[in-house]
């Protein structure tokens, strides 16, 4: 009932023409029609991706966004600017950005509040430290995250919005979370946003787990009712890996 969505996470990776040829190659493949499959890069790739991937499934998305629509906010780029090129996701509070660039739960708001008005889909990305799952926090820090991002949102806007599960300890380290200790986070979340809005609206919301997801392992953490894909770095940085996670999400 709920559409599996793989997202790949580039980083600060790839060129334009990097990208373009990595399409090239998933282009070749017959993607499962039942995946949303998306592929978030760097602003300059953008524009070229979402041109080679016109009349193809393939989502195109961003890693970051402002909240306003414009003004003096040097580096920064709006969503209408994100429109304009093509894009119809974007990454808002991943744990690099929390931990290296200020993100904090009220900028999360505000780009998701941005990222839902001006038509993208925000994919929203909580998780604990390593310290905090220790500490025995992780629901608790979970919680805290998901209430503020969401703040605001209507039932219809929390159900375009994408949330992504990833503890920070599993981010990059090849030391994925187990898919039980996932889906017992995943669950969790869910019943959060049962709280805050209704069972129904729980229903419809995606919950993706991200931390070392690969082609190896995603087949137990789809397995798991309460996750519905992945948000992949590493392993999303090659084709073919790339078009094996999406695969394996049908
Ligand atoms: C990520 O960048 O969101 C991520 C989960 O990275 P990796 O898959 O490399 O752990």
């Amino acid at each position: 009932m709920r559409t599996p969505v793989i997202a790949g996470n580039w980083k600060m990776h790839k060129t334009a023409a990097e990208a373009l040829s990595f399409v090239d190659e998933v282009k070749r493949t017959t993607l499962p029609a039942d995946v949303e499959a998306v592929l978030c890069a760097p602003y300059l790739a953008l524009p070229a991706l979402a041109e080679a991937t016109q009349g193809t499934d393939i989502g195109i998305g961003a890693q970051n966004v402002h909240w306003e629509e414009q003004g003096a906010y040097t580096g920064e780029v709006s969503v209408p600017m994100l429109k304009a090129a093509g894009v119809q996701y974007v990454i808002i509070g991943h744990s690099e950005r929390r931990a290296y660039f200020a993100e904090t739960d009220e900028t999360v708001n505000k780009k998701t509040r941005a990222a839902l008005d001006g038509g993208l889909t925000p994919i929203v990305c909580v998780g604990e430290t390593l310290a905090e799952r220790e500490a025995d926090k992780t629901k608790e820090v979970v919680q805290t995250q998901v209430k503020a991002a969401c703040a605001g949102l209507s039932s219809a806007e929390m159900k375009r919005t994408i949330i992504a599960y990833e503890p920070v300890w599993a981010i990059g380290t090849g030391k994925a979370s187990t898919a039980a200790d996932a889906e017992e986070v995943c669950a969790f979340i869910r019943k959060t946003v049962a709280d805050l809005y209704d069972q129904q609206v729980a229903n419809e919301v995606r919950i993706q787990y991200g931390g070392s997801v690969k082609p190896e392992n995603i087949r137990s953490f789809m397995a798991e009712p309460n996750i519905d894909g992945a948000l992949v770095g590493g392993a999303a940085l090659k084709a073919d890996s790339f078009i094996q996670l999406v695969q394996a999400a049908s």
